[in-house]
């Protein structure tokens, strides 16, 4: 025994030692002859202990396995009623848990509701919760779904179900709860995941449908939405919901990162009333060999000759500034090699699936992270590499009557370095304004375009815009001449025209080529899958920028390509699929593939807390009990850090001698916890009451 905690036994607040706490985690006094526990603070956590079990037995049954580190974490979450946004990369058992969960709260009588992307992921869903409802056997739940691609007897048959409310899970896209949700209107979720939160938030009054499936009533969520309309100038930590808001018990998990800089209106709404925002990023856990080869002969030619050397479940991209049309002459060009290729132009649920069949060898599209073939495409057994037909590159046009502050930064920015020799207190100046301008208002936009054509400067806010954009517009004229031009060419990765229309530059695309790229490489259970991706340099310049930004944002770098070196590379690939393969179907051991584990980590301040967080990744962040928590995932964890802001214990004042006691010659510190008084802000300890003002809270 080395210390005394006075009071913080957390069963019933009495002393404790290190020991004891270490040990069975309550004092001595709590533990009755029989072995059971006092009642105390902890019954409820043995009472979510005793749920948390019976789920678990129930997912070994559905599942075929017990739940992995990370799916426990989430159980327990989702039992205590908690709504949180899932931090975890593909595959590593998001979706086969929230199925679990969905069919365990049918048997209990509660309704669940799947939204999904894409129809496709729809009917995957479907599917798989179909057998594993079977395995649960005696009651199986109800499941409505609806996607395109149903038969149409089924589909009408699916509708009558929905409307009528006979269901215990119910699947279906996002666009559906978008467009048809009259059907869902006045019908009660206890489960509601999200699997796709980015396409989710495509259209924000989302928010409100799910908020009002939750049970949350629509004067309420009005309310609030005029509250925080009015205060958008507090900040963040005042937008988190205060205690006194009533939450219906339903739970709402969502997966999958956002775009950055999402802060409307309806997200501070999501924070308010849900306690958490959604996003988290995932993204920095790859796996994937980089090469390059230089363009030898016609670059076509060789897409053709890479495809015929490695095989089909390729995608190909062509750089944004080629365009779709580039694209499209590229299927049509391997397709007349005799390699079955098409042009994914757009979200096209059958195709994918003729491509996973292996219908198709290639898919070609766009480099960008706006590219429906670049994002929300997770087949990670079919997708063994990545072309890049052309370095990708983005084009940023922006004209001397651009009216966007938006653009003009973006332009700005990307012209940093060499603008600032020539005038770097209006620089400065001028990207403070345009900052405090966006996001901008689509009615002050109209009205600062309308002022631009007529020259005219609106009043108000709007006002300010067209100050901070005509400004914009004065430095990059008077700043950007031939010499600016010449060392624009000689520094800067990028290309530049500027003429009488305004300033044009293309620049690499590194967001693009990693988003792309990562189509290739996919964490799931059993690890993350080695993933290939060969760029074809077009560009000297774009690709160095490109190499650069890969190198000190990723840590990764390029390797030129070779045959010998690329046959090495592929047999690891197909390892990799194959033990995909494997993991999926059920022939390979899954039970010692506890990869990511959850784990917590305190530190004293809550600026620590943030920072440490960011480290990771990009966090998602939710609050428990006033409390910050900060969520990141790393290469084998998922951390949930926080901040006890400040000391939680001090030497008692009324024990021992000066708080020490001294025994069998040994001098134990008896500690005690510090109270804060919730109304003047006194510190203090051993008293139930504020010393100071005499408050009792704490
Ligand atoms: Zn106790
Ligand atoms: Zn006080």
């Amino acid at each position: 025994m080395k210390s005394i905690y006075v009071s913080l036994c957390p069963n019933c607040g009495g002393e404790i030692t290190d020991e004891e706490l270490v040990g069975r985690g309550v004092c001595g006094r709590c533990v009755l002859q029989d072995g059971r526990l006092k009642p105390g603070k902890y019954t409820k956590a043995l009472e979510l202990e005793e749920e948390y079990r019976a789920f678990a037995d129930f997912f070994s049954r559905v599942v075929g396995s017990p739940p992995w580190s990370l799916q426990r974490t989430w159980a327990k979450r989702a039992l205590l009623g908690r709504s949180f946004s899932i931090v975890s990369p593909t595959g590593t058992g998001k979706t086969t848990f929230f199925i679990a969960m969905a069919i365990y709260q049918a048997s209990k009588g509660k309704k669940s509701y799947i939204i999904v992307p894409t129809s496709l992921l729809a009917q995957h869903i479907h599917e798989r919760t179909l057998s594993m409802a079977a395995k649960h056997g005696e009651k199986a739940a109800k499941i409505a779904a609806y996607y395109s691609g149903m038969k149409k007897s089924e589909a009408e048959e699916m509708l009558q179900k929905i409307r009528d409310g006979e269901f215990g899970i119910l699947i279906t896209t996002d666009r559906f709860l978008n467009t048809r949700f009259e059907l869902l209107r006045g019908k009660k979720f206890f489960y509601i995941f999200v699997d796709d939160v980015d396409s989710f938030l495509k259209s924000p009054r989302n928010i409100d449908k799910i908020l009002l499936l939750m049970g949350f009533e629509e004067k309420e969520i009005e309310r609030h939405l005029k509250l925080v309309s009015a205060r958008s100038g507090e900040s963040e930590a005042e937008e988190y919901a205060s205690k006194e808001i009533a939450r219906p018990d339903s739970v709402l998990l969502v997966a999958g990162a956002t775009m950055k800089g999402r802060r409307t209106k309806r997200i501070r709404l999501f924070r308010r009333l849900l306690n958490f925002e959604p996003g988290g990023s995932i993204e920095f856990v790859r796996n994937i060999s980089n090469m390059y080869l230089h363009q030898s002969k016609k670059m076509w030619e060789q897409v053709a000759e890479l495809v015929k050397t490695h095989g089909g479940g390729c995608l190909i991209f062509v750089p944004q500034t080629a365009g779709v049309e580039s694209a499209k002459e590229l299927a049509k060009f391997l397709n007349s090699q005799r390699i079955s290729a098409y042009a994914y132009e757009k979200m096209d649920t059958k195709m994918l699936k003729r491509f996973e069949l292996g219908e198709y060898d290639v898919l070609v599209g766009v480099a960008s992270t706006r590219s429906p073939l670049a994002r929300g495409i997770d087949l990670p057994e079919r997708i063994r590499y990545v072309i890049f037909a052309g370095v990708p590159r983005r084009e940023l046009n922006v004209s001397w009557r651009e009216h966007r502050p938006s653009m003009l930064l973006s332009l700005i920015r990307n012209l940093y370095s060499i603008l600032r020799e020539k005038n770097e207190s209006e620089l400065v100046q001028v990207m403070g304004m345009l900052k405090k301008c966006v996001p901008t208002d689509r009615e002050v936009l109209e009205s600062v375009r309308e002022g631009l054509e007529s020259s005219k400067q609106p009043e108000g806010f709007a006002g300010y815009v067209y100050s901070a954009v005509t400004r914009a517009h004065q430095l990059l004229k008077t700043c950007i001449g031939e010499e600016e031009l010449r060392r624009v060419a000689e520094n800067l990765d990028m290309k530049i025209r500027v003429d009488e229309n305004g300033i044009s530059i293309i620049l690499p695309d590194i967001d693009g080529y990693v988003q792309a790229s990562g189509r290739s490489s996919r964490m799931f259970a059993g690890g993350i899958t080695r993933g290939i991706s060969i760029l074809i340099v077009d560009d000297e310049k774009a690709f160095r920028g490109i190499m650069r930004a890969l190198e000190t944002i990723y840590e990764e770098t390029f390797q030129e390509y070779s045959l010998e070196h690329a046959r090495e590379e592929f047999k690891q690939c197909d390892r990799d699929r194959q033990f995909l393969r494997e993991v999926r179907t059920g022939s390979a051991s899954i039970e010692s593939l506890d990869i990511l584990r959850s784990s917590l980590i305190i530190v004293e301040s809550p600026t620590k807390a943030r920072t440490l967080a960011y480290f990771f990744g990009k966090p998602a962040r939710r609050v428990v009990d006033g409390l910050t928590v900060y969520e990141s995932v790393g290469e084998g964890y998922v951390a949930c850090l926080t901040a006890c802001q400040g000391h939680l214990v001090d030497i008692t004042t009324s024990h021992g001698f000066h708080g020490v006691w001294i025994h069998d010659g040994e001098f134990v510190p008896m500690y005690v916890d510090i109270r804060r008084c919730s109304k003047c802000g006194e510190q203090f300890t051993d008293s139930e009451v504020c010393p100071n003002c005499g408050s009792d809270k704490y």
